[in-house]
């Protein structure tokens, strides 16, 4: 048994108190963990001592690495195509991944994806994804290999043997509040996705209310730390900063966000989030040589879209995992929790603030997000919301319907719904959606 070689206990103890651990008991810990040695408590008490203390740049690069190796790692060294990723810290109505690796893959791009599952209070592309019927995103290597020679993509999980340790420690984080740590979000995102043999990745990084990273400045450290581990792995690592003050799009809840990643494949995608998938897959077409600038990338896009070439790829991988891709054209087949409640204006003016974190709360509140690990998602449940920053609202006008199935979740929910929005009489400043980016060289 491993855990003879050290003392969880002294390890533990020694970064609660601001020590430094070695590659060595680093590399032990995580093997432990995965094979079961060290319990989810003393797990959790390290993950809470390590996001207070933090990992110093060795003790992240041997967390990184073991957690990369604590399973298998994807050998892709048969596609000729360029092999590009994009991961998302996370954020409230980020839904950007289901419409967008459709989008970049019928440009010609192999985007081997492994998407997650909520975090927190921010949604996940698996449970998203669930919400289409019979949609299985738990493939074997054989089933994610032949999806990708296939169809250039898959959406799809970890599998049992691919970075066990992040999809055990993930869960974990999920529900002992040890999610918003720059060391342990890096090593999360990067160890996922150096595992799947690409050659580059763009990161959206989400800035504000809503995101782990409050502030710029937080963001652009975790951005620097992601950059930097791609560096030291040969990988080129672009990361796009977006604003995350309010939820993306209009809706928030699983089966609420695949019906409007659908609106966005068939070219009606709000404004807010196509032009985030619209930067985000410009970088991944710049990264993957397909074209030479951003600008450049625009109208391959577009042609993906209008060509319905995208949706049709999407409505293949549906298909290919199991799912109903009739969802596509009537949208009545994904899950709508029965009861409605209409969150109105308390009164006239603009709105000033639609917050992210609140919103993303109360969906979880409303059961859209786990609050124990073995927590079963509803589906159904969600928002839609009528009123973002800046717009005016008149009292008794609609800010956001609510889809519940539970009156209890309900009250919960609305209780924090009630001070996301706020109205004054002035209409606030312009909402600066992408904020900047951190690149290793610059675009060719
Ligand atoms: N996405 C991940 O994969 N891990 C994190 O920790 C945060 C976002």
């Amino acid at each position: 048994m491993t855990t003879d070689r050290y003392s969880i206990l002294e390890i533990i103890g020694h970064k609660r108190d601001g020590g430094t651990l070695t590659t060595d008991e680093l590399h032990w810990v995580i093997s432990a963990y995965t094979a079961g040695d060290i319990p989810d408590y003393q797990m959790s008490a390290l993950l809470m001592a390590i996001l207070f203390r933090r990992l110093d740049p060795d003790e992240l690069a041997a967390w990184t690495e073991a957690i990369l190796h604590s399973g298998d790692v994807m050998d892709l060294s048969h596609i000729a195509a360029p092999k590009v990723d994009k991961h998302s810290t996370g954020g409230v109505g980020d839904k950007v991944s289901i419409s967008l690796v459709p989008i970049v893959a019928a440009c010609g791009v192999v985007v081997p994806m492994i998407s997650g599952r909520g975090l927190g209070h921010t949604g996940g592309t698996l449970d998203k994804l669930e919400s289409i019927p019979g949609f299985r995103t738990a493939l074997t290597s054989t089933e994610f290999l032949a999806g990708i020679d296939n169809h250039g993509f898959v959406l799809a999980g970890q599998s049992e043997t691919l970075v066990p340790a992040d999809r055990l420690i993930y869960a974990l984080r999920d529900t002992t509040g040890t999610v918003p740590s720059i060391a342990l979000i890096a090593s999360s995102i990067m160890s996922k996705k150096l595992a799947e043999d690409i050659d580059a990745l763009v990161l959206d990084v989400k800035v504000g209310s809503g995101a782990f990273m409050k502030t710029l400045v937080e963001a652009r450290l975790l951005a620097e730390t992601m950059v930097g581990i791609g560096a030291a792995h040969d990988t080129n690592v672009v990361a796009v900063f977006t604003a995350m003050d309010q939820p993306l799009g209009r809706e928030v809840g699983n089966g609420n966000e695949i019906a409007e990643s659908i609106d966005v494949l068939e070219g009606n995608g709000p404004a807010d989030l196509t032009a985030v998938i619209y930067r985000l897959g410009g970088e991944m077409l710049v990264c993957a040589g397909l074209a030479d600038d951003l600008e450049g990338t625009r109208s391959l896009m577009d042609e993906a879209v209008t060509s319905g070439r995208a949706l049709e790829s999407f409505a293949a991988v549906i298909e290919a995992q199991g799912g109903d891709s009739e969802v596509l054209t009537n949208r009545a087949l994904l899950p709508r929790a029965e009861h409605v409640y209409a969150l109105k204006a308390p009164r006239d003016g603009y709105v000033t603030k639609c917050d992210a974190l609140d919103i993303g709360v109360a969906a979880v509140r409303l059961g859209g997000g786990r609050q124990h690990k073995d927590d079963a998602i509803d589906p159904g449940v969600g928002l839609t919301v009528a009123k973002k920053l800046g717009e005016m609202v008149q009292e008794g006008e609609l800010l956001a319907e609510i889809r519940y199935t539970d009156a209890t979740r309900l009250a919960n929910a609305t209780a924090l719904l009630e001070q996301a929005w706020e109205i004054g009489d002035d209409p606030p400043g312009p909402y600066q959606l992408i904020l900047g980016e951190v690149r290793q060289s610059p675009p060719r």
